[in-house]
């Protein structure tokens, strides 16, 4: 089913009877080409470029729980492209422009909002330093500007210039920046997929791998065993444990990650907004809820859950930033769990196993990475050979001393 002005305004005379559910519930087959293990935004984005761009469509995605319910649900949805390190650079600069045609793509609405992105300073070390991550985006083919305090009161003038501890000097802006909506995005995915004839099964946990003479010939699953030629991991923050199953040691730590939503206010914030000074990051919703975030809890945990202390530090470091927020009342609160690896760059790689692919690592950054990481992670499945855009994301980088040390980008657990 196409969607359309007309499609809606046919419906709308129609009574709304016509809509067709958006992707079918169907039982696993015995056997398929290619499975995907994992049901977010990585595995549904892999499924849909496997069937569209290779015409790979025997293909299932087997996901334990419901689509979305994972980590692509829960993101802050910040979408940007100011990575530094060869390797991130060229792909999450494929990414956005990959963002930029997405809902044209699927025919579904992922409301990807470009408003802008503004990444505070708050000493001149600090403005030198993201002057050089500028240059090195602007040098890319990317937008960015070094932008001023007047600058910066114009355009937010709720933000704290002045703050007696961590006063503004100026910010990195990133106009390209901002959000999307993160349900749609596994949505759309899904939808595009299954219209392909890609099975999305929902309820149906991988327990264990098949492998004879090192070449993995199927899963075993919580609704039975299926085979298949070849097979991709997309599980995020169960990476290690999944990988077990194959006898994969990853070097990846799975992490709690909060995020938070206050009631619907008027429109105020109308960027993205991160603060220089501690891990904050700060958008509105269309529903008009502050949606924001901090750091990891920091300890291991597969709990989708965190703790007070680290709601304490964001309440904080978001008081610092925006004194006005302290009167909006917090409506939700959950938690995602982070596959970190420890250089915070991600893996789309072949594995040991003949026939047995990997996707993780994508620390708490990995909603701006799905389309690119699925055309990726579709490109090694479907050819064998890793894409251009994400030549640099191996599995033996540890091994071989070829890290893409994002860390200064962010938190991550070897910082701690
Ligand atoms: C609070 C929070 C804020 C974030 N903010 C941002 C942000 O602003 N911008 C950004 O770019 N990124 C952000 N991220 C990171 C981003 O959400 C993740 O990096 C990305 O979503 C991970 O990839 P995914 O979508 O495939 O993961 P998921 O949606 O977690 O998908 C993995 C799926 O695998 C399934 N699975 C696991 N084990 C099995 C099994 N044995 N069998 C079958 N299925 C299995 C899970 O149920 C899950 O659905 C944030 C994350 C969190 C938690």
């Amino acid at each position: 089913m196409f969607y359309s002005a007309f499609e809606i305004l046919k419906q709308g005379l129609t009574g709304n009877k016509g809509w067709k559910p958006v992707w079918r519930d169907p039982a696993p087959k015995p056997e398929y080409d290619v499975i995907i293990i994992g049901g977010g935004g990585h595995g549904l984005a892999t499924a849909h470029y496997l069937a569209k761009t290779y015409g790979i469509t025997n293909v299932a995605v087997l996901e334990r729980g419901y689509l979305g319910g994972g980590n692509i649900g829960r993101n802050t949805t910040i979408v940007r492209c100011d990575y530094g390190q060869p390797g991130n650079s060229e792909f999450y600069s494929h990414s956005m422009k990959l963002w930029e045609g997405l809902s044209q793509d699927l025919n579904y609405n992922v409301m990807h909002s470009q408003r802008g992105m503004l990444q505070l300073c708050h000493s001149d070390e600090q403005v030198a330093s993201y002057r050089k991550r500028a240059n090195m985006i602007n040098a890319r083919g990317d937008e960015a500007q070094i932008i001023d305090r007047d600058t910066i009161r114009k355009r937010a003038p709720y933000i704290d210039l002045d703050n007696a501890r961590f006063p503004v000097r100026g910010g990195l802006w990133q106009k390209r920046g901002g959000t999307a909506r993160h349900d749609a995005v596994a949505w759309g995915y899904a939808r595009s997929a299954d219209s392909r004839g890609v099975d999305l099964i929902q309820n149906c946990a991988v327990t264990g791998f098949d492998i004879t003479d090192g070449r993995v010939t199927g899963v075993q699953t919580t609704r039975g065993a299926i085979k298949a030629k070849k097979i991709g991991m997309a599980v995020a923050g169960r990476s290690s444990e999944v990988g077990a199953m194959a006898g994969l040691r990853l070097p990846i730590e799975s992490h709690v990650l909060q995020a938070f939503v206050t009631e619907g206010i008027k429109p105020f914030i109308d960027y993205t907004i991160s603060f220089g000074m501690g891990h904050f990051y700060i958008n509105q919703s269309d529903k008009g809820g502050l949606v924001f975030g901090g750091d990891l809890d920091m300890y291991n945990s597969y709990a989708q859950r965190g703790n007070l202390p680290r709601v304490e530090q964001v309440a904080e470091a978001g008081m610092a930033m925006i004194p006005a927020i302290g009167k909006a009342r917090q409506l939700r609160s959950w938690g995602g769990i982070m596959d970190m690896s420890m250089d915070g760059s991600p893996f789309i790689d072949k594995t040991h196993i003949d026939g047995l692919f990997f996707n993780g690592g994508w620390c708490y950054g990995g909603f701006k990475a799905a389309p690119a990481s699925g055309a990726a992670f579709a490109h090694l499945i479907a050819t064998g050979q890793h894409a251009s855009f994400a030549a640099k994301f191996r599995l033996d980088r540890y091994k071989t001393g070829h890290l893409i040390d994002e860390g200064g980008h962010g938190a991550s657990p070897k910082l701690h």
